[in-house]
């Protein structure tokens, strides 16, 4: 296999990240969008030693799972993956993606693994888009960058964002192509307006922050009450200044130019508010679901003491609190415990404590002073946890843990670490929270097996 050349392979599986896989002369070969069970003519783009990579470009046999994508910009756009399989066949894909990590890095090929919790309508359900602003010509564009680039594909309606935010974005670059607003060029490191960020939440208002390379100005105030003229629903806008040369959107400096401080989000009777820093899970729907099945996986017995390791605003320590007699919510970003505190203030809730730190170095001081803990739940960023938590959790034989992950090779890997030391993996249910993407959302319950 060289590159330039032009084969035809079968591909025999689809694999974490999106793409599917095939073998050539014994060698792995990845094809971005093609599908399990396919015949493909693909040209080689890249060799490496143990791999190379093909983009197709003939389908001799398509899959019968293989659907036209509804978005016009599939190809182009690297907002998405999957828009080409049916969205039964990507739950199958994605439940058989987990069940194959479990058994290669977690080396449990016995544990019970539940279908995919699937959306109804697997569309428009991205409660926060963060989208770059361009120029073509003299037009404002906007939307994902271009699949392995940082070019801008413009789209006026993207499928998995949600309706409203959508038409907001649609408008606000209305407004600015009639004002004379300079547009940021991130390669010049120069212009003024950057990033647009929209969040929405379950009851359609909407919160908005713009990104400048600058201060403060007139004009932009000046759009700023446009936009909000053009939407009632929309609650709340912000400006953020980032004058600094980075992929970081958000600057340190976030000011609240127009309405209420953010919006708010009700989960399980608990409600939530939502500000331009704190980390919320983002389909609505979909987070209900995880978060009802990280409550039933605690509370299936008592658990009085709980700590929710990873907080952000608390949003698990906080519709946990009403089944606990106290809960402990560890996380690092002082901003989120700011929010989790005044969303428990507002609810009511007396009984959740949170410790701004790190979980390698909160849980441990709590173990080590001998606080009694029932139950944890983890739910990490993508590198998931450090051996040394799992070796205290298990040294201070802690019975339940409830762990959520957004990436199954780092929980895989946890997963066999917590079983080495005398846990059982008790059942693993996926959640799709991305729809069209390659991410797989997912929530297992691991038991000390001698209770
Ligand atoms: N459970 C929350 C947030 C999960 S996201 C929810 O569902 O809304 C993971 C969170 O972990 C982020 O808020 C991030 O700031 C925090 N975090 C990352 N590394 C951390 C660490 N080492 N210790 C504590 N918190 C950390």
């Amino acid at each position: 296999m060289n590159k330039g050349d032009i084969i035809e392979v079968n591909i025999e599986k689809g694999i974490f990240g999106g793409e599917g896989l095939a073998f050539v002369e014994g060698k792995a070969l990845f094809v971005p969008e093609a599908v399990a069970g396919e015949k493909v003519k693909v040209e080689i783009i890249s060799t490496k030693k143990d791999y190379a990579r093909g983009l197709i470009k003939e389908i001799i046999e398509p899959s019968p799972d293989r659907v036209k994508p509804q978005c016009e910009v599939f190809e182009l756009c690297g907002g998405c993956d999957y828009m080409m399989i049916e969205y039964k066949a990507q739950l199958e894909l994605k439940k058989n993606i987990v069940k194959e990590i479990m058994a290669k890095i977690g080396k449990n090929s016995e544990c019970k693994i539940n279908d995919v919790v699937s959306m109804k309508e697997p569309y428009l359900y991205r409660n926060k888009v963060i989208q770059p602003l361009g120029k073509k010509g003299n037009k404002c564009i906007s939307g994902f960058y271009k699949k392995r680039s940082h070019e801008i594909i413009d789209n006026d309606f993207c499928l998995i964002q949600t309706d409203l935010s959508n038409k907001i974005l649609k408008k606000i670059k209305e407004i600015i192509n009639n004002s004379s607003i300079s547009i940021y060029d991130e390669l010049a490191h120069k212009g003024y307006l950057r990033n647009i960020m929209v969040r929405v939440n379950s009851e359609n208002e909407a919160m908005l922050v713009l990104v400048v390379n600058g201060e403060r100005t007139k004009e932009i105030e000046k759009i700023i009450m446009e936009i909000a003229k053009a939407y009632s629903n929309v609650k709340s806008i912000y400006l953020s200044i980032n004058k600094k040369r980075t992929n970081v959107v958000l600057g340190e400096k976030n000011i609240l130019i127009y309405g209420e401080e953010g919006i708010y989000e009700d989960v399980e009777g608990v409600r939530f508010l939502i500000t331009p820093l704190s980390f919320f899970q983002i389909n609505n729907i979909q987070m209900k679901e995880l978060y009802k099945k990280a409550v039933d996986y605690i509370s299936d017995e008592m658990s009085p003491i709980i700590v929710d390791a990873y907080s952000g605003t608390g949003t698990i320590a906080s519709i946990l609190a009403k089944k606990a007699k106290k809960v402990y919510a560890i996380e690092i970003i002082d901003e989120a415990v700011k929010s989790g505190r005044k969303s428990i203030k507002l609810n009511k809730i007396d009984n959740v404590e949170f410790l701004t730190g790190t979980v390698e170095e909160k849980l441990i001081d709590l173990i080590n002073n001998g606080t009694h803990i029932d139950a944890i739940v983890f739910d990490p960023p993508r590198k998931g946890l450090e051996s040394e938590i799992i070796n205290a959790v298990s040294e201070a034989n802690i019975d339940k843990i409830v762990y959520v992950s957004c990436n199954p090779s780092t929980f895989a890997r946890d997963a066999y670490l917590f079983a080495q030391k005398g846990y059982v993996i008790g059942e693993i249910t996926p959640v799709d929270m991305f729809p069209h993407t390659h991410h797989i959302e997912l929530v297992s319950k691991i038991l000390r097996r001698n209770r």
